[in-house]
């Protein structure tokens, strides 16, 4: 009684998003690590060729960082600790934009919360990415993917049909970067012969919104294991 006793018991399914989150980001990085030759493909047509060897490298840390992270971690913890493993780790455009967009959605995320509130605190860290990169969406980049696909995830009924619309989302607004001149980074210096390519940033944004997918799948259905608190 008395070792019980005013004591905080908190189950693991108390913050359902974390687990959703490390599975989120441990799909994201295999998707990403294996694409990174097509990434650095994508970017060597318009770019420099290094996105995909960018993102590969900061990713398998966020990766690692994952597979570690303690069961009682909330999701915030975990994307701000992958959004500043990126910023610390991966140079080049994509690393401070999107570690801005991880470390973002970490302040604005709810340890409590949803698929739905992930995309509303998912919308604020696409803003933050924004206001870093000083763009907006029509601008050939990352931000043609994150800012429809988060729209879509913070406005979907149920988990299920945020996440699937959000992915088509993404996948639209992806495919809409190949008509564009793009006004910010490298791609940028090319003007009109830009066009007839998709955007990298945009491709790796939309493999880290398509790993949602398996992510939500894998939710577990019941309660499990209870845990005493830190
Ligand atoms: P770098 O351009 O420095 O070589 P990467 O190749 O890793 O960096 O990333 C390029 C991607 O970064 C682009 O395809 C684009 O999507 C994204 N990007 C570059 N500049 C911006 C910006 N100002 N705002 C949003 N995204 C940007
Ligand atoms: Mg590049």
């Amino acid at each position: 009684m008395a070792t019980t006793r005013g004591a905080r018991i908190t189950r693991t399914t108390d913050r359902p998003l974390a687990p959703l989150i490390r599975r989120w980001l441990i799909a994201a990085a295999d998707r990403m690590i294996e694409l990174a030759p097509e990434l650095t493909e994508l970017d060597a047509r318009i770019g420099d060729g290094d996105h995909g060897i960018n993102l590969a490298r900061g990713m398998s840390l966020v990766r690692d960082a994952m597979v570690a992270a303690a069961d009682l971690e909330g999701a915030g913890d975990l994307l701000r600790r992958s959004g500043r493993l990126l910023v610390g780790s991966v140079g080049g455009a994509s690393g401070p934009l999107y570690g801005t967009l991880f470390l973002e959605t970490g302040e604005a995320v709810a340890d409590d919360g949803d698929t739905r509130s992930l995309g509303a605190a998912l919308e604020r860290g696409v803003a933050g990415v924004g206001r870093r990169g000083r763009s907006t969406i029509g601008q050939k980049t990352m931000l043609d993917t994150l800012v429809p696909a988060a729209a879509a995830l913070a406005a979907g009924a149920d988990p299920t049909t945020a996440v699937a619309s959000a992915i088509e989302a993404a996948r639209r607004g992806c495919e809409s970067t190949r008509a564009m001149v793009a006004q910010r980074g490298r791609a940028s210096y090319l003007g009109e012969r830009a066009i007839g390519h998709l955007d990298p940033g945009a491709v790796s944004a939309r493999l880290l919104i398509e790993a949602l997918e398996p992510a939500a799948r894998d939710q577990p259905a019941a309660p499990t294991s209870i845990v005493p608190s830190r």
